[in-house]
């Protein structure tokens, strides 16, 4: 080997850095999938009309780079919140635009903030920006610490709302007592809003210090398409826009976005299944099985398993998590959080999916446990 090494060339913070863990994606077939918040619905018929549509006979289109503004979309967005489109931003995925807030504004001496537990994605984004942080823990009771917020001395907060991965929604009440307490920019990411009963886009007016984070990943069933959008001021959706790649979303996802928002009637439809499925799940998690769950506002479920000797505690899930993953039921376990390593976070999933997973959980608690 000749030439220096690219770890010696790399900044320093970078060869340490760890990267944001997905939950798996396997391959093969007969997994009952409930572990990354993924809708078991197909979009509408629309999207694939549009896809096709866009791509024609041949393709030829693909030749040509997309619309770099998402122009297109940025109205349809604008129109569906009662916004101008000078208040949108289009990303790749959500991600993209949590990517791009980190970049305007975290650094070395520019904390961002936000709660533990929320998406274990912040923390990778402000790493790869060399970037101060600062955590406020979240209890059982899972109160938004508003004061706390306020003092973190954070440039830029991030509150996920719903929480992940608790699904506990916070009131607009208690963000709006945030907005007006905290001097940096609070950013609500709001992927599982549609599942929740309030959302805090009717706090963006007059507002200059919030920006609300969507998706279109679960509600409208597109994950694998990967768009999502900021709505804010013009003045922060100016500086995002500097700070982002030209052609951040393709073609063909910028044509199935549009077809996904036009069918209001598809989308309310999927949420309508999602939350109902969700809450009589989680009622049987209490009530059936008297394990502790969190109350829902989002597209899973975060329970407490209890075994057959009515334990809990994080060996506990770890095993219930290992005894579903043998009868090829993947769900989500967070060992490292404090309040989560106890629990496990169940995606809402298909009645065929739930009823597997029901019994499942039937013979994991019915197993002799592990003494
Ligand atoms: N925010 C939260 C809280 C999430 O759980 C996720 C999905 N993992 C995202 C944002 C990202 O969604 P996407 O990039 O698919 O739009």
């Amino acid at each position: 080997m000749t030439g220096p090494s690219a770890v010696g060339l790399a900044l320093s913070h970078v060869p340490k850095l760890h990267a944001y863990t997905p939950g798996l994606q396997p391959t093969g077939a007969g997994w009952v999938k409930l572990n990354t918040n993924e809708c078991p619905y197909p979009p509408s018929p629309r999207v694939a009309e549009a896809i096709l549509r866009e791509l024609g006979a041949d393709g030829a289109a693909l030749r040509l780079y997309p619309n770099p503004a998402s122009s297109a979309l940025r109205e349809a967005v604008a129109r569906m919140h009662g916004l101008g489109e000078a208040h949108v931003c289009i990303g790749n995925g959500s991600d993209d635009i949590l990517n791009l807030l980190v970049r305007c504004f975290c650094g070395p001496s520019a904390p961002a903030g936000f709660t533990l537990p929320s998406y274990s994605l912040y923390p990778v984004l402000v790493g790869i920006q060399d970037g101060a942080s600062t955590t406020i823990p979240l209890d059982r009771a899972m109160r938004l610490p508003v004061e706390r917020i306020a003092a973190s001395g954070a440039r830029i907060f991030f509150l996920t709302s719903p929480n992940a991965p608790t699904g506990v929604g916070f009131p607009n009440s208690e963000i709006g007592a945030v907005l007006d307490a905290f001097g940096g920019l609070l950013v609500v990411d709001e992927a599982y809003a549609p599942f929740a009963r309030e959302n805090a886009v009717c706090l963006l007016a007059g507002r200059r210090n919030l920006v609300v984070v969507r998706t279109l990943s679960k509600a409208y069933a597109l994950a694998g398409l990967r768009v999502g959008y900021a709505l804010a001021d013009p003045e922060v959706i100016g500086l995002i826009d500097r700070v982002r790649d030209s052609y951040n979303v393709g073609r063909l996802s910028q044509a199935a976005a549009l077809a996904a928002l036009s069918d209001a009637d598809h989308h309310a439809g999927l949420v309508a299944r999602i939350r109902s499925t969700r809450d009589s799940f989680a009622a049987n998690c209490r009530t059936a099985r008297g394990w502790f769950t969190f109350p829902s506002e989002a597209n899973f479920v975060c329970t407490e398993p209890r075994d057959a000797k009515g334990r809990t505690g994080p060996s506990v899930a770890r095993a219930a998590y290992d005894f579903l993953f043998s009868r090829k039921v993947l769900v989500r376990h967070f060992p490292s959080d404090a309040l989560t390593a106890s629990f496990l976070r169940i995606s809402v999933g298909s009645d065929d999916e739930m009823l597997v997973l029901d019994q499942t959980l039937d013979a994991w608690q019915k197993a002799p446990p592990n003494a």
